[in-house]
Formats: structure tokens, sequence, C-alpha cells
């Protein structure tokens, strides 16, 4: 549906100087071929410490620098948390908003993500929305519903700089877990977030939408071939540079 592709690596908490040092330099060794040129955008969201020596690694390169959060707050007594401000200082171009683990281990809610994908954009730093169904929700036959609610309560605070996100749609059941959706269903609530996107602001096609959830060399393609798929949020794979790459391989060669 949108021009190109994204493959965005969410690194989570791994990583370290020396190792970060050896990933990336991998990464941009083989990602010009890898992107078929700039067939394919490619990203590494990192965690927060490491956000300088990555900048350093990737400048000039094509390979975008992304974080895992973003506060909601502009600046102030928060305690631990980074503004988008902050993140624009070191080059940083994607923020994750409401993975599903911060959702879960931190209780962010539907309210908390749409604030932190607003302050993201208010700085121009992207945010990289997440949703997606538990096992049990799915079960019970309330996936649809889910992410709606999930990308609804975004929509209504972001208003028609909606257009300007990322979204990821990540069943929380396929994450670290090795059970990837298969095509079929990835690409069945894609078209429902398309459709919702569409409603909101009239041209959806523009606006990027991702699937995470145990994506990796080999099921790259197919989940990539799915019309409403516009690239991928790696975790485990990411931290691979070949797996990494060859999923960038399968972003630049799948159709527009
Ligand atoms: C993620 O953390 O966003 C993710 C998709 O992880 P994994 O690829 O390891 O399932």
């Amino acid at each position: 549906m949108t021009a190109k592709k994204l493959v965005a690596g969410n690194w989570k908490m791994n990583g370290s100087i020396e190792g970060n040092d050896a990933l990336v330099r991998s990464i941009l060794a083989g990602l010009g071929s890898a992107a078929g040129g700039d067939r394919a955008e490619a990203a590494v969201c990192v965690p927060m410490p490491y956000l300088s020596q990555v900048q350093a690694l990737c400048r000039g390169s094509a390979l975008a620098l992304g974080a895992q959060d973003v506060s909601a707050q502009a600046q102030g007594a928060y305690t631990g948390e980074v503004s988008a401000g902050m993140l624009r200082e070191f080059g940083v171009r994607y923020a994750i908003v409401g993975h599903s683990e911060r959702r879960q281990y931190h209780h962010e809610t539907d309210a908390v993500v749409a604030d932190k994908a607003k302050a993201a954009l208010a700085l121009g730093v992207t945010p990289i929305v997440c949703v997606g169904e538990t096992l049990a929700e799915r079960e019970a036959g309330r996936t649809e519903e889910v992410v709606k609610r999930q990308l609804a309560a975004v929509v209504h605070t972001n208003g028609h700089c909606i257009s300007e996100i990322v979204l990821a749609y990540e069943p929380v059941w396929a994450i670290g877990t090795g059970k990837t959706a298969t095509p079929d269903q990835a690409q069945q609530v894609h078209a429902v977030l398309r459709a919702q996107l569409q409603a909101a602001t009239g041209h959806s096609d523009r606006i990027r939408i991702l699937y995470g959830g145990s994506m990796n060399a080999v099921n790259a393609a197919s989940l990539l071939a799915q019309p409403d798929i516009d690239g991928g949020l790696i975790g485990g794979a990411s931290l691979k540079a070949t797996d990494f790459l060859q999923i960038i391989a399968a972003a630049a060669q799948a159709r527009a």
C-alpha cells in the first residue's frame, strides 16, 4: 500500500557497548545490498543508554535510530523518564510506544500510550504505536474489539496527526514465543486497522502498519507479501545481523 516498507529492530533490554558495536557494524556492512539500495527502510530501537553510541555508528548511513519508549511529559519531576526533546538531541527518528511489555509490566493504559504518541509527534519523533490482543482475548473472539479500542485512543488524542504515526500490530501471544500469526491472521487484523485509519484520516495508504511477533528470516517474506503489511517490528531476530538483514531483504523484495 505504501511506498517503502520499514523494518524496525526492537533490541529490548539487550546489548553491551562491545556487542552493539559489532552488531551495528555488521548491519551497516550488509544494509545497502539487503535493502536493494533504498527499496526498504531500516531502524534499530535501542536501550536509552546506547543512543549516543548507536547514533555515532549510524551517522551518515541509512539505518535510522529509534528508542523503545518516550515520556508523555515534556520535562520536569518525572524521575526515570526520557522526553521526546531529549531523544531528538540524539537524532532519534522513531520511538516505540505501547509495546505490550510496557502495557503489561508498567501498566500503561490506552490513554497513556496515546499521550506518549502525542508527546513524540509534537517534537518530530515518529511513534511506532503497538496494538495487539492477548491469547485469551483472541480465543474469546475479541481481537478486533481490542485492537480497535487501542487504536481509537490514539486517534482520539492525536486527531489528524495520526497520519504521521507508524502502527504495529503485535499479537501478544506471538511476541518472543516463536509462535507467529499466519499471514492470513495478520492480514485480517491489518485490514481492520487500515479501515479504521482510513475512516480517521481519509488516506490510510500513507500510514505504515508493521507486523510484529516472532517474525524471522524464514517467515518474513510470506508475512510481508500481504497487502496491508508494510514492514516488521522485530525483536529476537534483530539481535543477529544476518537474520535482521534477511528480513530487510525480504521487505525490499516484497511488493510496494
Ligand atoms: C517485539 O518485541 O516487538 C517483538 C516482535 O519480539 P519478537 O520478534 O522477539 O517476537
